[in-house]
This record gives structure tokens, C-alpha cells and sequence, in this order.
């Protein structure tokens, strides 16, 4: 997990979770003990739209060579959304 850039304390993992999925906006993540902002690095950001939105749309040729069912396809998504943004407070980067 991300550490505060200023007194070095490990951010809390729903801290870190509500700074993406917050209001669907980026936020900034405020520590804890020293109060200071931190804003996601833009790679971070890139990293985590890129594989909403690209990976599956990539994957979903190779899982079901067919044409999905509908239903199907969005379960499959929204389980990759939940999943993603699950583990995203292990690899999302702060500044
Ligand atoms: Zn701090």
C-alpha cells in the first residue's frame, strides 16, 4: 500500500478506494496524520481507465469467441469493474 510522501504512514485501504470510486471522480487522498493531499499520479490514472475500459473489450474476443449473450458480457464486465477497483489500492501511485 502507499505510504504519505511527508511522514511516511501507510494509507488505509478504503481511504485509498474512496479516492477512485468517490463520487465517480478522482479525489485527492489526505493523510491521516500529517493532513497533507495527495492527487493520483496521472500514470495511475491512465493505467486504471485503460484497463476498465480496453482489457475486456481485448479479452472478451478470446473468452467467447462468439458472439456473447448481452447479459452475459455485462456480468462478465461488471465483475472485472468490482475486481479491479478491488485490488487498485495495491498498484495506484500517489504524488
Ligand atoms: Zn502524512
Amino acid at each position: 500500500m502507499q505510504k504519505c510522501l511527508n511522514c511516511r504512514k501507510e494509507f488505509k485501504y478504503t481511504q485509498v478506494l474512496y479516492s477512485i470510486v468517490g463520487q465517480f471522480k478522482w479525489q485527492n487522498v489526505s493523510c491521516n496524520y500529517c493532513g497533507r493531499n495527495h492527487k493520483i499520479t496521472l500514470f495511475s490514472k491512465f493505467l486504471i481507465s485503460t484497463s476498465i475500459i480496453a482489457f475486456p473489450i481485448v479479452m472478451i474476443q478470446y473468452i467467447f469467441p462468439d458472439p456473447p449473450l448481452f447479459a452475459v458480457a455485462l456480468l462478465w464486465f461488471a465483475a472485472w469493474v468490482v475486481m479491479l477497483l478491488a485490488i487498485s489500492p495495491y498498484f495506484i501511485k500517489f504524488k
